[in-house]
């Protein structure tokens, strides 16, 4: 996908702060953090999300990742939110499947805002 941005990411043609890098794998900070740790895993190889026949052992990498990307960034013990924005309902903006991390301060109860959007 040339001109997806995650994929420009994993070819370093977009500089991103890189957290933790795998085999198949890569996680960076998101450019707009919103909460102090909020860091996003993405498969190398060009999925739109988590409908697109992602093979079960990249699931396996990218959340065993996840693991991983809390250890260094320091939030395996205090906790963190994971999420993965799937289509338009969703408002999935990046149309490469990514997972965020997000911790470092404690959120509010419950998921996130789930009412009806714009
Ligand atoms: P989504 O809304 O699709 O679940 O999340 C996309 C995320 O990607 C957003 O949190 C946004 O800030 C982040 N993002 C968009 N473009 C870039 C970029 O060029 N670099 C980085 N590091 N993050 C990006
Ligand atoms: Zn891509």
């Amino acid at each position: 996908m040339s001109d997806c941005i995650f994929c420009k990411i994993v070819r370093g043609e977009i500089p991103a702060k890189v957290v933790y890098e795998g085999e198949r794998v890569l996680a960076f900070d998101d450019v707009h953090p919103q909460a102090p740790v909020h860091t996003l895993v993405i498969p190398k190889e060009h999925f739109t999300n988590l409908q697109d026949d992602v093979p079960p052992e990249l699931l396996g990498e990218l959340f065993t990742s996840v693991r991983e990307v809390a250890r260094i960034k320091g939030v395996a013990e205090t906790g963190y939110r994971v999420i993965v924005n799937n289509g338009p309902d969703a408002n999935q903006t990046v149309p490469h499947l990514h997972i965020h991390i997000l911790g470092g301060h404690h959120m509010t109860h419950g998921m996130v805002n789930l009412g009806p959007g714009q």
